[in-house]
């Protein structure tokens, strides 16, 4: 992969940039050293109570370094910003009150920290995050406008102005270099989402498929997986630039493309008596699916492509399942009718509850590679996932084990009743060719 990645946890690397990662992990690191400076001068001049809240920026500063550095970089920051609004308010309300030689200062931070604020609110969108740039902004309003005074004057006025100097410096710099961040990040948000649309015109996406077999390990169809090979970026995975492409809205055109290309598979194998029993399983995505126009683009392109719908899987991630339900059913319905399959992927990752695998019309239920690898190890996970292909099976659904590496894991899924199965055991996403060369070599093996 040719694309660099933080060091923090992939699920995070999804949103965040290392660039991004490391502008919020030594801005801790910065905001620790700062509050010890501070701390050092304060403690000769005999300000105890100032000391006291310069080391605690420098815990504070410290902790969050630490939090970001194990991976928990979103609770990090919000933290983060809630200690440093704590810290900025309380010096602007005690320590540092606007006197005839030194005007208040520490309230200039506010600005700073509801930038840094929306930076973070563009990577995740979150109603605390809204919170805290709120409150900053209100005392920052309050604390330049209202003539707060303070009975504690505790720092000598020679600090005051020496002071006054030193943060406007700093603030005045963290806030354009904040201001510099947000610029980059929509730069390299404008540059990730033409690079992708170029993909699409200059045919750099392919489709790799993963083989699907029975329980005598006859392959029954494939799983159709996007790859993305860029001449800039190398081959990018698809866990790392899809849902990237979900949130720049690229998903619909990207996943129109695969189901187009998929179809015309589909189409192709039907013409050949090697390949005429083959599915074909497509992942869509929430966005997709949900777009107004996605039953009848899939119609416009089984009809255009000439694939038999009966041979085509969809397969859904429990994430449609957060918007209007009776809508994503009322589309599956219509999709139904076409003769397409319905499956929910990954199950059991997500949202799922059963409830809704009761009231979805689907068709097919794969067990997400986590819990089939669990299995073997746990007898917790083994008896969890044994009860869900029970049930899925008396709801009349098929259950196909997804990442099976060993046979033990095949064999005790088999054991549990599951009689479609996925996985590196059996086979790799592979170039078409591949794997339809995989089919031929077997069916004449058997000859
Ligand atoms: P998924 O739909 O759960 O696809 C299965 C993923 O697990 C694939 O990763 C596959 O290579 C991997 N896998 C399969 N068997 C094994 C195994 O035995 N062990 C292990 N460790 N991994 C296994 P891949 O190709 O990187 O795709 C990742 C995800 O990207 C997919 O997860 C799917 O959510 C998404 N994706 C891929 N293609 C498309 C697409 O065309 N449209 C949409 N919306 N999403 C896609
Ligand atoms: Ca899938
Ligand atoms: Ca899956």
């Amino acid at each position: 992969m040719a694309t660099s990645k933080p060091q923090v946890s992939p699920e995070l690397s999804k949103h965040y940039s290392a660039r991004m990662v490391a502008v919020f992990r030594y801005g801790s690191l910065a905001i620790a050293g700062i509050g010890f400076i501070q701390a050092v001068i304060f403690a000769a001049l005999g300000s105890w109570v100032v000391v006291a809240m310069e080391l605690s920026a420098f815990v504070g500063g410290l902790a969050i370094y630490f939090l970001i550095r194990r991976g928990h970089l979103a609770f990090g920051i919000l933290a983060g910003q809630a200690a440093l609004m704590a810290i900025a308010i309380t010096m602007g309300l005690i320590l540092d009150v606007p006197t005839a030689d030194a005007p208040r200062i520490s309230h200039l931070y506010l600005l700073v920290l509801a930038a840094l604020g929306y930076l973070n609110y563009q990577r995740g969108k979150s109603r605390a995050q809204l919170v805290l740039i709120g409150l900053c902004l209100l005392a920052f309003i309050v604390l330049a406008s209202a003539p707060l005074t303070s009975p504690f004057v505790v720092l000598p006025d020679m600090a005051r102005t020496i002071g006054t100097w030193a943060n406007a410096v700093m603030a005045t710099t963290l806030l354009a270099v904040c201001i510099h961040a947000m610029q980059a990040e929509f730069n390299r948000k404008d540059k990730f989402s033409r690079d992708l649309m170029t993909a699409l015109w200059n045919d750099e996406f392919q489709l790799a498929y993963q083989p699907q077999v029975d329980l005598s390990q006859n392959t029954i169809g494939a799983e159709a997986l996007l790859r993305w090979n860029s001449p800039k970026r190398g081959a990018v995975s698809p866990v790392e630039f899809i849902p990237q492409a979900e949130e720049l809205g690229l998903m619909v055109a990207i996943g129109g493309w695969v189901l187009e290309q998929g179809c015309r598979t589909l189409a192709e194998w039907s013409k050949n008596p090697l390949f005429r029993h083959l599915s074909l399983s497509i992942n869509v995505s929430a966005s997709q699916l949900m777009h107004r126009d996605f039953e009848a683009f899939v119609r416009d392109t089984l009809v255009k492509t000439r694939a038999n719908p009966h041979r085509l899987i969809l397969e859904l991630t429990e994430s449609v399942l957060v918007t209007d339900i009776d809508l994503v059913i009322a589309k599956l319905d219509g999709l139904r009718e076409l003769g397409i399959t319905i499956a929910l992927d990954d199950f059991g990752t997500g949202y799922s509850s059963l409830s809704y695998l009761r009231r979805l019309p689907i068709q097919q239920v794969k067990i997400d590679r986590s819990f089939v690898q669990d299995a073997v190890n746990s007898s917790v996970s083994a008896s969890l996932v044994k009860n869900v292909v029970l049930m899925s099976r008396d709801l009349g659904h098929t259950v196909l084990a997804e990442g099976v590496e060993t046979i033990e894991q095949h064999a005790l899924l088999a054991r549990f009743g599951c009689i479609e199965f996925q996985g590196y055991f059996y086979g790799k996403p592979m170039a078409l060719a591949d794997f339809e060369q995989r089919i031929e070599a077997r069916i004449k093996r058997l000859a």
